[in-house]
């Protein structure tokens, strides 16, 4: 029997991240993973870089530059006459992106002698692990010190809007549409939602969205979601909020869309429909009951802080345990897990995870919003700054939206950044390693940015905690 140190299983960036870490710490470590691409070939990165973060903004790149084109190049005195989109070749590039980025990662595998069993993992008794080739009945078992659970996550589906892959599609689906469909429902305004409806409503969809809750995007600052909100239905988005969906059916082409609002029954036809109603943590295969590894009761992998299970030995990282669905998530709990197998600390600080939305403009925040701070009772002071106010959002015609910085009263540190606008995803990188220090808006505002940037808004609304700004 072949026997590790450490036996990953599942290669998205949970995963594929931990391997390599391992690896680094000398750690014998193989890596399996079960996807398959399309033409039935083994691919590392899982859902991340095969359907996930990276297709999604490879297509949000095009279809952005499309509609800079329409809208905002004219401003700039550029005008093309007759432009035209190409789907099949925008999908070819998203492909290339996908495999040149996944062929990277057994680029990196080799490099660091990670071994990489392409087939599906499940627990075979403690510290055994058995590989399944996809079709056969035999498997493999090898042994393994420790084993690292990073099998991640899975589209939501409800049984009253039953994908069908062709009508009615997961978020899978609507990266591969090989035409832009005329009217296109999505079912949930969250992240992905949002973000496959600019896709293709950039390149020419009537898009319209159903979200059961009132508030749109509950998680996000009041001010900055609500900026958001006014913007994004600006562009077209049709946001339907309180519209909670009860059924979905294609027939004879199209797909009807039954929902409620305010206690009313209301119905679309749509060409295409995106169920993007959320994810759910994949477990399926993994034969947890053989070793007693226990699960919440929303299917995720139970987990203490350090990503430890309650099998001593099994751990489990990113999307199949609590906490945010995010790529950097998962793998910052990878390296935390393998350092800590290898005996150093290993640690993630959960209260900094920066989010971001990839519409345009941008939406991106870190730590806590005014409402969480003022419900935990804490006195606090707010400072923001609107791109409008900046030469460089000018320069770039970029003015749209703002930066919010909320501090706590007392000790002036920084509670939360919230950001809407172009480059928010790159500008919250200042943000979180400013929260990382434990640093207060003073330190920001004494920090020389240069000029001129878009970084300068967090300047400002850093002075404006302390009511200094000095360009407004
Ligand atoms: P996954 O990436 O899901 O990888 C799990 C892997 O395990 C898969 O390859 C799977 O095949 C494999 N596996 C499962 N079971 C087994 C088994 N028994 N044996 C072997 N292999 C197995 N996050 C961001 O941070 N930024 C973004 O911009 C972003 N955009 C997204 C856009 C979309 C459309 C979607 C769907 C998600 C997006 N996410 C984004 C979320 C991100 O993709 C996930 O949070 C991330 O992939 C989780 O990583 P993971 O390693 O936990 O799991
Ligand atoms: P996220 O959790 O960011 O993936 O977003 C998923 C969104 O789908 C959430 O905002 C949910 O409120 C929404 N949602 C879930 N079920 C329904 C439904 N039946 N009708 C409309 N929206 C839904």
């Amino acid at each position: 029997m072949k026997a590790y140190d450490v036996v990953v299983i599942g290669a998205g960036p949970g995963g594929y991240v931990a391997a390599i870490r391992c690896a680094q710490l000398g750690l014998k470590t193989a890596c399996i993973d079960a996807w398959r691409t399309p033409r039935g070939e083994p691919a590392l990165g899982g859902t991340c870089l095969n359907v996930g973060c990276i297709p999604s903004k490879a297509l949000l790149d095009s279809s952005h530059h499309y509609s800079t084109l329409k809208q905002l190049l004219p401003q700039h005195g550029i005008t093309v006459s007759d432009p035209h989109i190409d789907i099949t070749a925008m999908q070819a590039r998203k492909d290339g992106v996908v495999e040149r980025l996944t062929s990277g990662i057994a680029t990196l595998f080799r490099k660091h002698k990670v071994t990489w069993l392409a087939g599906k993992g499940g627990l075979a008794g403690e510290q055994r692990v058995a590989v399944t080739q996809p079709g056969d009945n035999a498997s493999e078992v090898i042994a393994a010190k420790d084993i690292i659970i990073a099998t991640g996550s899975v589209p939501l589906e409800l049984p009253a809007m039953p994908v069908d892959h062709t009508f009615i599609v997961d978020s899978s689906g609507a990266l591969a549409f090989q035409s832009v469909p005329p009217r296109l429902g999505i079912i949930g305004a969250g992240v992905i939602g949002l973000e496959l409806g600019s896709v293709w409503n950039r390149l020419g969809s009537e898009v319209v969205l159903l979200e059961a809750l009132e508030q749109f995007l509950p998680a996000v600052d009041r001010q900055v979601a609500q900026e958001a909100h006014k913007s994004l239905k600006g562009q077209g988005l049709d946001i339907r909020l309180d519209a909670r969906v009860t059924s979905a059916r294609a027939n004879h082409g199209e797909v009807t869309v039954e929902y409620v609002h305010q206690n009313e029954a209301h119905s679309i036809n749509v060409d295409k429909l995106i169920v993007a109603v959320g994810r759910s943590a994949f477990t399926q295969g993994l034969n947890l009951e053989t070793v007693g590894l226990e699960l919440d009761d929303r299917g995720r992998i139970i987990v203490d802080d350090g990503c430890r299970t309650n099998v001593p030995g099994i751990h489990a990282i990113g999307d199949v345990v609590r906490g945010p669905m995010l790529a950097h998530k998962a793998s910052e709990e990878g390296i935390a897990v393998a350092e800590r197998i290898a005996g150093q600390a290993g640690h993630v600080d959960y209260g900094i995870i920066p989010w971001v939305i990839y519409t345009h403009p941008e939406i991106a925040w870190v730590g806590k919003t005014q409402a969480e701070v003022e419900s935990a009772g804490r006195p606090y002071r707010t400072g923001s700054f609107r791109l409008s106010g900046l030469g460089r959002a000018h320069a770039a015609g970029e003015t749209q939206g703002l930066v919010k910085i909320i501090a706590d009263a007392r000790t002036d540190t920084i509670e939360g950044v919230h950001i809407f606008g172009a480059h928010a995803s790159e500008l919250i990188a200042e943000a979180v390693t400013a929260m990382a220090f434990h640093a207060s808006a003073e330190d920001l505002a004494r920090i020389v940015h240069a000029h001129p940037t878009l970084a300068e808004a967090i300047h400002e609304a850093a002075l404006d905690v302390d009511e200094r700004a000095l360009h407004r």
